[in-house]
């Protein structure tokens, strides 16, 4: 059959994705999925081991023995949990167990020798760390077998061959594929799939050299190019190939594809993405790379290839180098004399330092280099030697060192054909305040490269990105439509109200798509980077209104708040937003969501009405990440309170006093009691209602009102805290410490105390009113009495009512009514401030 000439596909996963058993487990799925074509299986060594073995190595020379013992116990821990929870007991296992032991104890007595020996040489650290690849490709082909398919370890000894070159190995090609003929052709041919470790290869007299940090990408591609692939696959925790690092730019997009050119520019000038060589042994065959989210299988990530899209975007991404220094040689002298870069670089390359980039000016007075900040004196020492005579003689100043720099990396095919690209990067540098140091084109027009002050590399990426408008890349097209992803922070009464309201918002003309991607509580979250359709949501909400947490929906998963935010962030969604629906302190993940690029949307209170710190500092991370906080349903649920206030003060008035009656729930009590119903059936009636706090005493002891105000004080310029304000607590005595069970349990023991403080109220010929009034000094919230005739009394249920004196509205204050409580106003606020950001 035409299947024994069919070349593999290349599968290879990620150590940030073979974190846990769960991650080995999806990868297996992965694997599974993909057959039953040809497959061949690399690995890289699970999280955090690579790492963890190269401190143990360096602790060990430094004596410390006894963190070499617990590193390797950590690592043991690590395989053996994987290991038992992905093959069933047995021989298999056992044997699995086994090999983790050996591999784990021998780190010990290899830590005494370090320690004995205080050195640690290249060739010592790659038989160290081989142990991290060589040990998940046992674990992975070990759970692959027991998913019932026929596997093969096969160590990458056997396969990738090198020059020996031990910490950063280069694969010799001809061996290499001959090995592989040997070895994986009769395997492949027979249906079996090979696993292997990646980063690791033989030197030519048969020890292991690994092919330096991130290699696994290299085996990949190499194993591609010697069995004749056309498909390599690498599945990453980040969703493809990005136009910036996610870290640093939050609005950076998936590239959809990139000519391998380009990709290999990136790669090599610092995108961590990519080992730097990985593409070296594909750059002229026709193999489609892809960079694949492993948190979303089905998602296509971004293809590697050798065709040209995207000509739009003649800039497709951006890097940095840190840790750059600049090398200057100047001189009169120089002028005209010819080997004196000759003669320069010959200085560095002698010292084994590689240049990054290289600039001259046409007078000849100076070059200019960049080489790795920690080779630098290196650098320098060799070139003042190598010009010890000019120097002397005056016809070169001298060597300038320069530290503290980055290099600014701005990748794109398109530059070549596109006048005026340099132009706008420095335009756009030069907006933000940039100073640029030095610069340097290749003559292939296919890469800019731009000293910086290391401080600046941050700021100019943004820069750059937002100049060339990268964060629209990822659905093509500049015209594409627009689309925004919402994740919901709390599925209550109010995300449960909120989320048909959003999948419901009529697409416009061409224009927006709202979408739930996300569900999140205290269980976990439902997530589906394609949106969530609004059945979906439907019978979520359902199930959620029976008490079922999402994370044992259909689809659903354990996480906590923050991890559930982290897992979202790594998808690559459209302009996403995080509504806040919970009442909790969630002021960190809040943070971790705008540094990831999102934008919040606030109904709980809690993260604004914290201590003046915390507020500050959640203001200036969404400053500092150029996000936004939307807090309109904090006060009035939907009414537009926030919205008045902000059109005032940039209509040029200014607000001298808000009062009013923020609590609608208050309200709706007083409101019951006045009709003569007893203090606990009115609140047993607002709760049913959906009108309170979850624990209806924040609403009853003033908390929830003295938060409202004090969130409307914070607009006006009030600097105090929580603590500062003047609150009165409705909540009875000793009812402070009952659980909320047994305070709704005995809500009749305080009936009588409520009625007699209405009909006092009524003596009076006056209504209870829960009343705060705010100015930019003090806030205060209390009970009063109010006449029958003011506005204040005129509110009915769940009526809010807020007045603004302003220096306008100074005689006839401007009055906003409405209701201000119940999970339908209150979604219908948040849409309001979604939609804003949606660009609605
Ligand atoms: P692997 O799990 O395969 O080893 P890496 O950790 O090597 O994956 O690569 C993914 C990391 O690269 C991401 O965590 C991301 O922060 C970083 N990164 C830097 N630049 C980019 C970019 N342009 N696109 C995608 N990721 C990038
Ligand atoms: N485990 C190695 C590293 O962390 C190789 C790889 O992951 O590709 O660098
Ligand atoms: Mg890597």
């Amino acid at each position: 059959m035409a299947r024994a000439s069919h070349p593999p596909h290349i599968h290879k996963f990620g150590g940030a994705s073979l974190a846990d058993a769960a991650g080995v487990r999806r990868a297996v799925e992965i694997v599974l999925a993909h057959r039953p074509a040809r497959l061949v299986v690399v690995v890289s060594a699970m999280g955090g081991v690579t790492d963890a073995l190269l401190e143990a190595a360096r602790r060990a020379t430094e004596g410390e023995t006894s963190h070499v013992r617990t590193a390797a116990e950590t690592l043991r821990a690590q395989h053996t949990r994987a290991a038992r929870a992905l093959v069933p007991a047995g021989e298999r296992l056992n044997q699995l167990l086994a090999q983790v032991d050996a591999a784990v104890d021998e780190l010990k007595p290899l830590g005494g020798g370090l320690g004995i020996l205080r050195e640690l040489t290249p060739r010592t650290i790659d038989y160290l760390v081989a142990r991290g690849e060589r040990l998940s490709a046992l674990l992975f082909a070990a759970a692959l077998e027991a998913a019932g398919w026929p596997v093969a370890y096969v160590d990458a000894t056997e396969v990738v061959q090198t020059d020996g070159t031990f910490g950063n190995a280069s694969p010799d090609l001809r061996r290499t594929e001959r090995a592989a003929r040997r070895v994986l052709s009769p395997l492949l041919a027979r249906g079996t799939v090979p696993v292997i470790p990646g980063f690791l290869g033989a030197t030519p007299d048969g020890q292991v050299a690994t092919l330096g940090r991130g290699g696994s990408d290299l085996t990949a591609t190499l194993l591609a190019r010697v069995l004749g692939a056309r498909e390599v696959s690498l599945w990453k925790d980040v969703p493809g190939l990005l136009t910036a690092d996610p870290r640093i730019v939050p609005d950076a997009r998936v590239v959809p594809q990139v000519h391998v050119r380009e990709a290999a520019e990136l790669a090599y000038y610092g995108a961590k993405v990519l080992h730097p060589r990985a593409l070296i042994p594909v750059l002229k065959r026709p193999v489609a790379i892809r960079i694949r989210p492993f948190a979303d299988p089905a998602s296509l990530g971004t293809e590697i290839s050798r065709r040209r899209t995207l000509e739009q975007y003649p800039v497709k991404a951006l890097s940095a180098i840190p840790g750059q220094a600049l090398l200057t040689v100047t001189g009169s002298g120089m002028l005209g004399v010819p080997g004196i870069a000759a003669r320069t670089f010959a200085a560095v390359h002698h010292e084994g330092i590689s240049v990054s980039l290289i600039s001259q000016a046409s007078s000849e007075h100076s070059i200019c280099f960049s080489v790795p900040a920690e080779s630098a004196q290196r650098a320098r020492k060799s070139l003042e030697q190598t010009f010890e005579r000019e120097i002397e003689r005056q016809e070169i100043d001298g060597v300038e060192l320069r530290s503290g720099l980055a290099t600014l990396v701005v990748v794109g095919l398109g530059m070549a054909g596109t006048p005026g690209i340099a132009a706008r990067v420095f335009s756009a540098l030069a907006e933000a305040g940039i100073n640029v140091i030095a610069t340097a084109q290749g003559s292939s027009e296919l890469n800019l490269s731009l000293v910086l002050d290391a401080r600046d590399a941050a700021p100019a990426q943004r820069a750059v990105h937002l100049a060339f408008q990268l964060s629209k890349i990822g659905g093509g097209a500049l015209a594409q439509p627009e689309r925004t992803d919402v994740v919901l922070l709390g599925f209550g009464q109010i995300g449960r109200a909120l989320a048909p309201m959003i999948a419901k918002v009529k697409r416009k003309e061409g224009g927006l798509t709202l979408r739930v991607v996300g569900l999140i509580d205290r269980s976990g979250l439902v997530f589906d980077a394609r949106g969530l359709s609004p059945r979906r949501l439907a019978t979520l909400a359902a199930a959620k209104a029976k008490r079922t947490p999402l994370a044992k929906a259909p689809g659903g998963r354990r996480a906590s708040a923050g991890d559930a935010v982290a897992f979202v962030a790594r998808h690559a969604l459209a302009n996403p937003i995080l509504v806040d629906l919970t009442a909790d302190d969630t002021t960190e993940t809040l943070k971790a969501a705008l540094a990831a690029g999102m934008h919040v949307v606030l109904a709980n209170k809690r993260p604004v009405a914290a201590d003046r710190r915390t507020y500050d500092a959640l203001l200036a991370a969404a400053q500092a990440c150029g996000r936004r906080v939307m807090l309109e349903a904090t006060v009035g649920a939907g009414l537009p309170i926030i919205d008045t206030y902000r059109k005032l003060v940039e209509s040029g008035d200014r607000v001298l006093k808000i009062e009013g009656c923020p609590s609608g729930t208050l309200g709706y009590v007083f409101g019951e009691m006045g009709r003569g119903a007893p203090f606990s059936a009115a609140l047993r009636g607002a709760i049913a209602e959906g009108y309170p706090e979850p624990d209806p005493r924040d609403d009853l002891s003033g908390m929830d009102v003295a938060r409202k105000a004090l969130i409307l004080g914070r607009l006006l310029g009030f600097g105090g805290e929580l603590g500062d304000i003047a609150v009165e607590s409705l909540v009875p005595d000793g009812a402070e410490r009952l659980s909320v069970r047994d305070f709704l349990d005995t809500l009749e023991r305080f009936d009588a105390a409520w009625a007699k403080r209405v009909a006092t109220a009524r003596a009076r010929r006056g209504v209870l009113r829960y009343r705060a009034i705010v100015t930019r000094r003090r806030v205060r919230v209390g009970l009063v009495v109010v006449e029958a005739s003011s506005p204040m009394a005129s509110l009915n249920g769940t009526d809010n009512q807020f007045i603004f004196t302003t220096v306008r509205y100074k005689k006839n204050p401007l009055v906003i009514t409405g209701p201000g409580a119940g999970p339908a106003v209150t979604a219908g606020g948040i849409l309001n401030d979604v939609l804003q950001l949606a660009g609605a």
